[in-house]
Formats: structure tokens, sequence, C-alpha cells
């Protein structure tokens, strides 16, 4: 028999407004072990929701559905399928992709992403920390991986009482796997690049920025060259910008693997380098700017607005009449309306005339959860400077 946790009216409030995270300070009694899974009532003893249940993480609960059915390998198998499901409808266009994105496919706080034949997988909380054993095994059989790596690194884990930890769960797992995305091949190390390997949750931005590109191309904030690799055979030359130097090395060996020998990579500072690529009166046709979340946390977000607008002022400035910004902010503590306040003020600032040509958000295989605004954290605009 599950336990039983009680929750406030606020708590109770949450859920019914699609919400599905309860803080402690909304559970009145109750508990669990760790990451065990427990029946969650209203104050009156009304049954609300079956939840993962966390001891230690502020988000003491995550729910998993409005029924009180029994949460068995049967209840995971259909929720894994469903997932999975959904990205064969989507009919991506290349071989790397989010087969499960937490909440968005309901089953809260776990990660599964597939570059080619092998599946990396994510728990981020007790509750899929414990289940994550099933979870492999379901997806063995289900969509029979050469491997399945944990990379259960992100500090995150640390707010739920979790070791970092990286290990091969099943198979063997290469040190770089080649994955195709549209026309373009790129290397991923999966055991210790960026998230899972790679940032596949701009892969439908990427796509899309393809089509307004010509000429003299800036891609900034490149990493291992997401952006860039798709845009530069659109592009007269492209410059690529990061201050990794192994993202930097990446991005060159990517370069090459495609026969582009249009791509300049440069390992330095954005900020410092739009500066001076504006000094010497440097002119672009399309400027990317994907930067790092600079708004981790709440109090972070007046010093992160300053930085969008800085980065966005100067590309804007760079940017001939006519030409594209492709501009992107994954943090969800600055909003949409914000991020776009934030390029409004850029926009005067540089005395240009702006038109929004596209406002785009995270690629579709990882889906926004109405009622959530925490799960809607990838803004990209695609913008065109008139004057
Ligand atoms: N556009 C990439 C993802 C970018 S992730 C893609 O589509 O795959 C953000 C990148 O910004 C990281 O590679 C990080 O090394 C880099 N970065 C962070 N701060 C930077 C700075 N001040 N100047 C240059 N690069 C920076």
């Amino acid at each position: 028999m599950d336990s039983t946790v009680t929750i406030s009216q606020r708590g109770e409030e949450r859920i019914r407004n699609g919400h599905l995270w309860i803080y402690r300070s909304d559970v009145t009694a109750g508990s669990a072990s760790a990451g065990g899974v427990v029946r969650i009532v209203g104050q009156r003893g009304r049954f609300l929701a079956k939840a993962l249940y966390s001891d230690r993480s502020q988000i003491t609960l995550r729910v998993l559905t409005p029924r009180d059915v029994p949460i068995d390998g049967a209840f995971w198998r259909g929720r894994l399928e469903q997932a999975i499901r959904f990205r064969d409808q989507l009919k991506i266009d290349a071989t790397a992709y989010r087969v499960v994105h937490g909440e968005g496919d309901l089953i809260p706080s776990f990660v599964v992403d597939r570059y080619g034949d092998y599946l990396v997988i994510q728990s981020l909380s007790q509750g899929t920390d414990r289940l994550q054993p099933q979870f492999a095994e379901i997806l063995r059989e289900r969509l029979q991986p050469a491997g399945i790596l944990a990379r259960n690194d992100p500090r995150v884990r640390l707010l739920e009482g979790l070791e970092q930890r990286v290990e091969v769960l099943h198979g063997e797992i290469p040190d770089t796997v080649v994955v195709r995305e549209g026309q373009v091949e790129y290397d991923v190390d999966l055991r210790n690049g960026q998230k899972t390997g790679a940032f596949l949750d701009q892969r439908e931005n990427r796509i899309a920025a393809a089509q307004y590109v010509h000429g003299r191309v800036l891609d900034c904030f490149s990493y291992a060259g997401g952006f860039a690799l798709q845009l530069a055979s659109r592009a007269s030359e492209l410059t690529a910008l990061d201050i990794s130097e192994d993202a930097t090395t990446m991005l060159a060996r990517n370069a090459a693997r495609n026969g582009l020998s249009n791509v300049n990579v440069r390992t330095t500072n954005v900020f410092d380098e739009l500066r001076a690529l504006e000094r010497v009166g440097e002119r672009y046709d399309a400027i990317v700017l994907d930067p790092p979340a600079f708004a981790k946390t709440k109090d972070a977000i007046p010093k992160a607005e300053a930085g969008y607008k800085e980065i966005n002022l100067r590309a804007l400035k760079l940017l001939r009449p006519g030409g594209f910004l492709i501009t992107c902010s994954c943090s969800y503590h600055v909003s949409e309306s914000a991020f776009a306040e934030i390029i409004l003020d850029a926009a005067i600032d540089a005395r240009s005339a702006v038109t929004v040509v596209e406002k785009r958000m995270q690629s579709r295989d990882h889906p926004v959860v109405l009622g959530m605004p925490e799960t809607y954290y990838l803004k990209c605009f695609i913008l065109r400077k008139l004057s």
C-alpha cells in the first residue's frame, strides 16, 4: 500500500491548474521513503493524485497521474511507449533526439536521449533514481540499443541527496558516436559532452535558421558547431566563437568531416570579441547568439538581463540592413516576454528597426507542459534588421 501525503489547499489548486510539482511548504502531513510512490490527498482526505516522493528536495512531490491506479511495470511501460510513439510521429530528420523529456512525457525528472544506436539517460530525482534499473530494462527491450549510458552527473542531483555518477548500464559506449542531423554529421562525446553530449533542444531552430542565412555569418557560443554546421553551406564564410578550447577543437573536426572549408573557428570570449569586431568595422549578414543560461537562479536575473542586452545590442550593430539575428535564451527564469523586452531595448539602443520573423522554442521532442512555465525554458527569435 502506497503511503499517503496530505497537501494544503494551495497545493491542491496548483495540481488543479496543471502543475506537476508540489513544494515542501504545501505538504501538511505524511511522508514516505526516499523516492517512493505516494497517494496525495487534500485537507479533507480526498484522493488527488499519485506522485513520486522526495525526502530531500524542495520539490517534495512530482505528480504522476490524477487517477488512483497502481504504479507498476505496466504503468511505466505504457508511459515510455507513449513517449517513444510521439517521437516516431514527429518524423525527425536526425539520428539524435530526445526520447523522454521528464515532465513533458509525464515521467517527471527522467531524460532519455537517443544518439544513433546508443541511449543516454538521466535520473534527476530520488524517485527516478530508484526506478532507473526498471526503466533501463524496458528501454533495452523496446529500443534494443547497442549501449545505455547513465549521465547522472548534473548538479541538481545534489538537491535530492544523490551522488553524481556516470556509468554504462548496458552494452558498450564508444568514446565518440557519429550522428546525423539533416544533411550534416557530427561527432558526440556521450561521456564528457555538455548535457547528454549535445544540445538536442536546438535542432529544429538550427534547421529553421538555415533558411534565412547567406553571405557572412557569425555563430556566437558555438559549442561543437550545432548552428555552424547547419548554416555553413548557405554562407560564403562563417566564423564560430566559443570560449572553450574543447568545443572549438570538436567544431573544427566536425567542419572537416562535412567538407566545410569556409568555417573559421576562434577560441575567445564572445563579450570581448563582439566589441572588437565592432571596433574594426566588421559586418555580417546573419548572427547567431546561443549563450549558456545566464540566469540559473532568480537572484541572477538582473545580471543575466544585462548580459542578454549587451550581446543583442552588439550583434544588431554588427548586422547589415536586411540581415538576420537568431537570438536565444535558455534561462527559464527569463520569460519569453521579458526576453522580447530585452531585445527591444537592444534594438532601441542600436537605433535599428527590427521585425520578428519567427518566434520559436525548444524542439518538439522537448515538450512544454501547459500550466508549468518552468518547462518552457528555451526561447529562440529569428529577427530581421531593416535599418
Ligand atoms: N549553439 C550550440 C550550443 C551552445 S551552448 C549548439 O547549438 O550546439 C553555450 C556555449 O557557450 C558553450 O559551448 C560554452 O563553452 C560557451 N560559452 C559560455 N560563455 C562564453 C563566453 N563568454 N564566450 C564564448 N563562449 C562562451
